[in-house]
Parts: C-alpha cells; structure tokens; sequence
C-alpha cells in the first residue's frame, strides 16, 4: 500500500469556521427573523479599484489578438510589475532591490507556506502565538511540528506569546530559533512593531544567524509614522529577512490573486558542510521548477494599483475601512471592554472579560446577533480574546456597535 506522509495526521482539523456557521445555523433556526452582522470576516469588501477593473480588460483583449497574445510568462513575473514594486514599493523607503530579488506570485499564503521547503528540516522555527494558521500548519506538514500537546502546542515549534501582558510585542525566544515568521501589522491581533522594536529581531537574526520570514499582508493598513512598511527599512534585514506582501488587502485582490517575495541577494544560509548558499538562487529554482507565473492579465492589473487613478482608489478604500475601525474601537470604549489594534491594521483585538473566547462568541450572538472570531482558532495564546474586523459596510459596523454597546458584560 502506498504510504502518506504521516506528518499530516498532525495537524488538528480546523474547526473554527465550520463551528462558526454552524453556531450560525443553529441560531437562525430558532430566530429566523434576526439580522446577523458578520464581523468576522477576513476578506475585503470593496470591489476592485477602477483603474484596475481598465487595465485588466484591456489586457484580457489584448490575449485576444495574435499579435499581443502572450502564452507562459517570466515565472518569477513580468519586469513591468516587478519594476513597478521596486519603484513604488521600496525606492521611496530608502530601500534598494534589484529585479532578481522580487518574485511575483498568486498569493502569499502559498509563498508563506512554500518558502520553508527551502530550509532544511532541522531548523528550529519561532512563529508569535496568536498567528495567522498558515505559518505552523505548514511546518507541520514539512515536520517540523511533531504531535501536539496539552496546550495545543505543537512539540517542534518555538511558541512566541504575544498577549496584553507583554503588549502583544513577541519575546526574544530562550532557545535559539532559525527561521522566525513574524507578521507586522498583525492577523490576528491587529497590533504592530515600531523600527525600535522591530530592530530587536533584526539584531537578534544577525547575532544568532537566523532568517525573519516578515509577513507584510497589512502593510497598506499602516497609519503611523514609526512604523515601518517594510523590515528592510531597518539597517541589516536585507541579510537576514525574507519579505511576503499581497495585493489582496491593499487592493482588493483576495479573489483576484497577487503577491510577492522579496528574496534580497546577500541572504544566504548553510549546508551541513557549513558552505553558504545564497537564498535567491534556491527561491528561483524552486519557483522556476514548480510554479509557471501568475496570468498577464492579473499582473496588468497590479500593476496599475501604482498608477495615480489606482493609488487614489486604493487609499479610499484604506480610508474607509480604518474609519470602520475607528468606529468599532470608539464604541468599544463605551463598554469598559478592554481591546487591542485597529490602528494600524483591520482587526481589533478583544479580551473577553472572565470567558472564554467561545462563551463570548455565543454572547454576542445571542444578545447582539454580531459575529466575530473567537481567538483561539489562531493558537493557545489566542484563548480570552476575540477578533472583530473593519471589513464590513459602513451601516453595518455602526448597527453592529450600537446593538454591542447594550450588552452588559
Ligand atoms: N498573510 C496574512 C497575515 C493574512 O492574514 C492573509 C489573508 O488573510 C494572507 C497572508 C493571505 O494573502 P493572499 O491573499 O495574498 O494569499
């Protein structure tokens, strides 16, 4: 009989979403005439910028024509949109890429989760406990998990406790840690890292010769100054960071698919034999080997979120979802509830007071018909906290809030 690869009868069947509708299912069979407002949701609602919506059709037409037809692409990406990043993304920052070090692809949920294969299995990886999922379930399925433990911890994996405690500002690991996956502004907490804070991880890479896997998703979210948009704005990342953004959050590309890596050309790591590697060599050839580029028509259309008509659309779209924000933490403040975030990325971060994560869930339900995320889904440290998202009509994040502020909690 053919063999699996058991490290997936690791992994903990995700629950959360289903365990949500179902709730959901329950709840509206014995209130059919309540109107529930979903605040859970981690997908934009916006549609796609104008400027976007023009340059994607013509670039659909132009597939149409023999003359402007195109067939496979660059797989790392058309030069177009790659120099555009570098110009538009980067440059401004102060930070300088070449065209080799930027990797266009469909998303950064695979890039996040298929960039550990090119590390070896032995590593130790650090991930910030509560996390976007796809950084540990990836390295569970790699192996470097193992089984989990009581806590719900995997055995293999550094676990990095970003609570109210610490002020949600991940611990320098005990053990040493190789790869570090940290994701600034933060899914799920909605907290981020000043250049001063940042900086610790940077110098702690340098010193320990470990590599920063820097999810920058909700970089366009950012609203102060210090902070930083990139980790490459802090002195020496280039060496020991690799950066994922996306065009999902930014421009409303979560169903339309588009990102990229940054894969700088002096990172290098080792072998067994203690010889160095550059890390952009193995990120094109595994790329080159099992990826064949992202449709023409998709990059045209990244590519004009850095035209002028784009980047004004875009903005709006940011404005109006950190308005949401701001009105969800503004009404929060009448509840005595104590939150987190929402300043410079969508989520806001609730500590549930003397409940669980799922018993507040239900109260919110029942007595506000409002949905959100219950933290545990994200990791252990996610118990006693909730997450609300600004990804939501105007109306509904205002009646959401008005029917939240009648609770007493
Ligand atoms: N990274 C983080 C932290 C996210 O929250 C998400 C989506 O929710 C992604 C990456 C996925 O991005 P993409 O749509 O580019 O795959």
């Amino acid at each position: 009989m053919t063999l699996i690869n058991e490290n997936y009868l690791h992994l903990e069947e995700s629950y959360l979403f289903s365990e949500i509708n179902q709730k959901i299912e329950e709840y509206r069979k014995e209130n059919p005439k309540a109107n529930i407002i979903s605040m859970g949701i981690g997908d934009v609602t916006r549609p796609l910028p104008k400027a976007v919506i023009e340059a994607f059709h013509n670039a659909v037409d132009e597939m149409a024509h023999k003359e402007t037809f195109k067939g496979y692409g660059p797989e790392q990406g058309y030069p177009f949109l790659r120099e555009a990043i570098i110009e538009n993304d980067y440059k401004p920052r102060g930070v300088k890429l070449t065209l080799q070090e930027v990797f266009i692809s469909d998303g950064a949920k695979c890039d996040t989760a298929n960039i550990q294969e090119i590390f070896s299995k032995d590593n130790k990886v650090a991930i910030t406990d509560p996390v976007y999922p796809v950084y540990v379930e990836s390295n569970v399925m790699a192996g470097r998990g193992g089984p989990q433990d009581k806590k719900g911890q995997y055995n293999g994996i550094i676990y990095l406790p970003c609570t109210a405690e610490n002020n949600f500002q991940p611990p320098l690991p005990e053990e040493k840690a190789d790869l570090i996956y940290l994701c600034y502004p933060n899914n799920p907490t909605g907290t981020s890292l000043t250049k001063d804070q940042l900086k610790e991880w940077v110098d702690y890479a340098r010193d320990n010769n470990s590599i920063i896997l820097f999810d920058g998703a909700y970089e366009a979210y950012i609203q102060e100054k210090n902070i930083p948009h990139s980790i490459y704005e802090i002195e020496g990342a280039l060496e020991v960071a690799i950066e994922f953004r996306s065009f999902s959050k930014t421009a409303g590309f979560t169903g339309t698919r588009c990102a990229y890596t940054i894969v700088p050309e002096e990172l290098e790591a080792e072998d067994s034999q203690g010889r160095k590697h550059p890390l952009n060599r193995l990120w094109n050839r595994r790329q080159t080997t099992k990826f064949n580029g992202v449709s023409y028509p998709v990059q045209v259309a990244a590519a004009a979120t850095y035209t002028k008509e784009g980047q004004k659309e875009i903005k709006k779209s940011i404005k109006y979802y950190m308005e949401n924000a701001r009105i969800i933490r503004e009404n929060l403040k009448d509840t005595g509830l104590e939150y987190y975030g929402g300043v410079n990325a969508p989520y806001i971060w609730i500590k549930t007071p003397n409940m669980s994560s799922w018993q507040f869930f239900d109260k919110l339900l029942e007595e506000a018909q409002v949905v959100g995320t219950p933290g545990t889904g994200f990791g252990p440290s996610g118990e006693g906290y909730f997450r609300l998202t600004a990804f939501n009509t105007r109306k509904n994040t205002k009646e959401a809030m008005e029917r939240i502020k009648k609770i007493e909690f």
